[in-house]
């Protein structure tokens, strides 16, 4: 699955046409946060409180080990232009590109990052669905992304589980709270400052959300 900005198994992708996503279990953001913070307190708990998470290691050892893929970087060319990951649910493999990888420029290491970030969230919540699915021939397996709601779409769910893995939401907000600025939130977090910004800017929105309906029960 070309992981530019879309995900799909690669050899699905052929057959289902670019516009088209697997469709997923739902998963909220709360269900996705919980999963991000178990691994978290598992594999690395020190990435809840003062250091910023080795994805790296998460990403070639944990989920190698744990999930039977195989992961790494590889030339990603033969998948299209500017195709940064790619997850491939018949073999098994999740890869970034070794080019992204390889670069020694600080906002490409970051890029990187979040490219292994996302491609993990596909490994933990994807592959064993979408394998069992293609072997039971569970339901219609593609979807129009425009049909789709966000917490149904694998897109959004495996960016969803990057922010949470790499801005852990607990850390992040208490990080706001001390007036962080986005420098100190980049080098905190080792993103870059538009991912920073990205989250910050989810978080006032579900806040703003939240409060809204708090308001509309009350007047109830
Ligand atoms: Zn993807």
């Amino acid at each position: 699955m070309p992981c530019a900005r879309q995900w799909k198994s690669w050899t699905a992708t052929r057959k289902a046409g670019v516009n088209k996503l697997i469709r997923v279990p739902p998963l909220s953001c709360c269900k996705i946060r919980k999963v991000a913070e178990d691994f978290l307190q598992r594999f690395q708990p020190d990435a809840l409180h003062d250091d910023a998470t080795d994805i790296e290691r998460f990403f070639t050892v944990t989920i190698a080990q744990k999930m039977g893929m195989v992961t790494g970087s590889d030339d990603l060319s033969p998948y299209g232009d500017d195709v940064l990951g790619v997850t491939e649910v018949a073999r098994k493999r999740s890869f970034v590109s070794s080019e992204l990888y390889n670069s020694s420029s600080a906002v490409n290491q970051r890029r990187c990052r979040a490219t292994m970030a996302h491609e993990a969230g596909h490994c933990i919540h994807h592959v064993a669905y979408a394998r069992l699915a293609s072997t039971t021939a569970v339901g219609t397996l593609f979807r129009k992304a425009s049909d789709l709601k966000p917490f149904e779409n694998p897109e959004w769910q495996a960016w969803e589980f990057a922010r949470q893995f790499l801005m852990p939401e607990a850390v992040f907000r208490r990080c706001l709270a001390e007036r962080y600025t986005a420098s100190d939130l980049v080098e905190r977090f080792d993103v870059n400052r538009s991912f920073v910004e990205t989250w910050r800017q989810i978080l006032r929105q579900r806040d703003a959300n939240s409060a809204r309906r708090k308001t509309a029960d009350f007047i109830r």
